[in-house]
């Protein structure tokens, strides 16, 4: 397996920038395994150098395998200009969605002459194509939902809030031995489970109420994510039909998924089968993302999507319907994707399931 620095400066060399400077905590945990808050990268077509300030010296020593390690006081930026390989001239890329506007100036000042170059998604890239002990660090995530599901499913009832919901789910998954929860379970019962993007609240479930619930696990630092719609009581001809067309949407959209498929073309396999079911304006999301340490990661799968699928990809895919009023139903799987075709990395199931 070649390192990721490696794959890095072959990136560099294709925007022909002489250096990326880092500094998503993300992507500096994926180049150089550094799990702390707070640091910066660099990589030449030659040299790899890490900046961190005192707390971290023995986590960095331990950690950090790939780069020469500085530490700074509190500039870090100064901390990496004694390194003395940025010279005027030079075409530096930065993570344009990960720098703030005030370093982005310090950054200028301190290294003047330096021509400073937008970039994105470079290490997120190389990132979206996990290796064998990343995807089975999220199958292992993956498997936690699926065993955490049942339980949830019998504590579901009339009278628990959402947000009873929510923390019994951060609760058991933790036990299970997820790290932590990758974001907020989201519980969104009633009329609230039309928010295509609700978050739990002290709301109270009732009887025939859809509820959502989406949440997810996380191990050695990479996530799952996870989505099922259960129904309390009997559900009504329109709450099965919803969640039928999802459930449809799911199936048809990752059994189209290839290599070399572009993001927006399989967000459209989803999108025009619910259009044709009656549900043209009730998807108002993307179909799916990434997934890696970042739960929300590369490759996108949106209307706007130009993101190619490779082989070695991890991603969630999520189709939902919400009607006002009615409610919503939104299923989510996450696959990796082969030559083949989508692989489910912890099946379980997918339907409407009748609670309380
Ligand atoms: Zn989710
Ligand atoms: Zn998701």
């Amino acid at each position: 397996m070649r390192p990721r620095i490696e794959k890095l400066r072959e990136r560099l060399a294709h925007f022909q920038l002489d250096a990326l400077l880092i500094t998503s905590l993300t992507n500096i945990r994926y180049l150089f395994g550094f799990t702390g808050s707070n640091a910066i990268a660099l990589s030449t077509s030659d040299q790899a150098f890490f900046v961190t300030d005192r707390r971290y010296i023995q986590q960095a020593q331990s950690q950090v395998r790939t780069a020469e390690i500085l530490i700074g006081l509190q500039d870090l930026f100064a901390e990496l200009k004694k390194a003395n390989v940025l010279r005027a001239g030079l075409r530096l890329g930065f993570e344009a969605m990960h720098l703030t506007a005030k370093n982005y100036f310090h950054l200028q000042k301190t290294f003047a002459g330096v021509k400073l170059i937008a970039s994105e998604r470079i290490v997120e890239r190389l990132a979206s194509v996990k290796e064998s002990e990343e995807m089975a660090s999220i199958k292992k995530a993956a498997e936690i939902c699926r065993d955490v599901y049942p339980e949830i499913l019998a504590l579901i009832k009339p009278g628990i809030s959402e947000l009873e919901i929510s923390a019994e789910i951060s609760y058991r998954t933790r036990r299970r031995g997820s790290e932590r929860d990758p974001f907020e379970p989201i519980v969104a019962s009633g009329w609230r489970s039309a928010l295509p993007h609700g978050v739990s609240s002290n709301k109270i479930v009732e009887e025939s109420d859809l509820v959502i619930l989406d949440f997810g696990a996380v191990v050695n630092g990479y996530a799952a994510d996870f989505t099922r719609t259960v129904v309390i009581g009997e559900p009504s001809n329109k709450q099965k039909e919803v969640a039928a067309a999802v459930e449809e949407a799911l199936h048809i959209s990752a059994a189209a998924a290839k290599p070399g498929m572009i993001g927006k073309n399989l967000d459209a396999v989803a999108r025009d089968f619910l259009k044709q079911r009656g549900y043209a304006d009730c998807f108002q999301h993307s179909l799916g993302h990434g997934l890696g340490l970042d739960v929300h990661g590369l490759p996108r799968i949106g209307e706007l999507s130009d993101d190619p699928l490779e082989v070695g990809n991890v991603l969630a895919l999520e189709p939902g319907v919400y009607l006002p009023k009615l409610g919503g139903v939104r299923i989510e799987d996450d696959f990796v994707l082969t030559e083949t075709g989508l692989e489910n990395l912890s099946p379980f199931p997918r339907e409407l399931a009748r609670v309380g």
